[in-house]
């Protein structure tokens, strides 16, 4: 137990972080060609926002979250995923009050109690972003645009985009009804879990993942075929602007956000090439969320997106990450003399931006010699009694054994002009 992480987390070890920061740094760069800035909310908030903000018919507030007392007999929830809590910053900051819309960013760890598999975790991460304030379809082509962008710089092909419309609380009754009627012969067949979802919201109930239930709600009544006038005409402005956009997408009537504050637009990037956990991106309009937590009536639209769902789609499809490059020029040296001198020029090399190290284990030659290969070090210099008695040092560059001999003085100053 000690020495293990709990089920479904997983260390993040200093050897595979080049990744992440790989992805990270094209993720901040695209939200800042959109116009979205970074906002960081706490890791856990009071559970009755996720109640209210996720819902409390969905997986996640029913039997997902990671929820505890805290010494004040508070009940507190560690997030499980980011909106609800951005939107509660936005609220309680009286952002609404400010030129709109708000075009916010994210990077966070998520907690939900799952059943652990490839690429469902208990603690994952999640890049998301969310832009209140603008009901105009424009935004929802924005959303989908930035993560459209961001998975085509990380090089991801094979995703397709699907979209859907879960209509509003106008038009969603009706569907609902419909929908009632077509499961109601069938309730006794479906899962544990749709039996509760039945009464309470049987959209759900066609995001099942049990195959008996996917099988019973084949030719079921679909919210497009049931939307109003204005969520139709959403709809078919969504298309058009993805295709202004040139960005390619299928309409899949079966995506599903069941929430009452869902409303419009629901889409999903999704790939077969990771099984079954192929949803890497998923995401949606919320124009009655904000109400729903008590702030003003503000439209909102945005997405989450799997990092390491999306870093299993990277490694399925082959896609090499690079490398971060070695140490730069690493000091070899024998004799107190000569070790003053590699304290020196190591100071030297870093503040020229060199990323230049020294062994710190009392190594001989031989064995510094072996560390800086280890290290992948492009150079090594060797300073001794001798060179430091001759003012020269030689230094080698490691990938083809070939040394030079120059000025100790002048060794900073010819690896920053060879590194250039
Ligand atoms: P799923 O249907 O796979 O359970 P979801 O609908 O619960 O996904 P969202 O709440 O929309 O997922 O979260 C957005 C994204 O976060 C997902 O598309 C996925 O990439 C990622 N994600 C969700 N749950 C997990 C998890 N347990 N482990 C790893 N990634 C996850
Ligand atoms: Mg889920």
């Amino acid at each position: 137990m000690l020495t293990k992480a709990p089920k479904g987390t997983k260390d993040l070890m200093p050897d595979q972080i080049y990744k992440w920061h790989f992805v990270e740094a094209i993720f901040a760069d695209i939200c800042k060609k959109y116009g979205f800035k970074e906002i960081r909310t706490p890791i856990f908030e009071h559970t009755e926002l996720f109640a209210r903000g996720v819902g409390d018919t969905t997986d996640i507030v029913e039997k997902q979250m990671y929820t505890f007392k805290d010494y004040a007999d508070r009940s507190i929830t560690l997030k499980p995923e980011g909106t609800a809590g951005t939107a509660r910053a936005f609220i309680e900051h009286k952002i609404f009050a400010d030129v709109q819309p708000t075009k916010m960013y994210y990077q966070i760890p998520c907690f939900r109690y799952e059943k652990p598999q490839s690429g469902r975790l208990r603690e994952f991460h999640q890049f998301g972003i969310e832009v209140f304030g603008a009901s105009n379809m424009l935004a929802d082509m924005e959303v989908i645009a930035l993560a459209h962008d961001f998975l085509t710089k990380v090089n991801i092909i094979d995703v397709e985009l699907r979209i859907n419309s879960v209509g509003c609380p106008k038009c969603r009754p009706i569907h609902r009804k419909a929908l009632k009627e077509f499961l109601a012969d069938k309730y006794d067949q479906l899962c544990d879990t749709c039996k509760g979802r039945y009464e309470k919201n049987p959209m759900r109930i066609l995001d099942c993942k049990s195959p008996i239930c996917q099988e019973l709600v084949v030719g079921a009544p679909m919210m497009l075929d049931y939307l109003c006038e204005e969520c139709d005409d959403a709809f078919t402005e969504l298309k058009d602007n993805l295709t202004s956009a040139s960005i390619p997408f299928t309409v899949d009537p079966g995506i599903v956000r069941g929430l009452d504050y869902y409303t419009k637009t629901a889409f999903e990037f999704v790939s077969n090439s990771i099984g079954a956990q192929g949803t890497v991106c998923g995401g949606g309009r919320y124009d009655n969320l904000i109400e729903e937590l008590e702030g003003p009536p503000t439209p909102g639209v945005g997405f989450g997106l799997g990092i390491e769902r999306l870093l299993l789609l990277m490694e399925a499809s082959g896609l090499e990450i690079p490398k971060p490059a070695g140490v730069d020029i690493f000091i070899a040296v024998m004799g107190e003399q000569a070790k003053a001198k590699g304290i020196a020029l190591l100071r030297e090399f870093r503040a020229a931006g060199l990323h230049a190290e020294m062994d710190l284990m009392s190594r001989n030659f031989k064995g510094q010699f072996k560390y800086a290969d280890r290290l992948d070090s492009k150079y090594t210099v060797v300073i001794g009694d001798d060179e430091l008695a001759s003012g020269k040092v030689s230094i080698k560059e490691m990938s083809t054994s070939n040394q030079e001999l120059v000025d100790i003085d002048k060794l900073a100053e010819i690896i920053v002009k060879q590194e250039a």
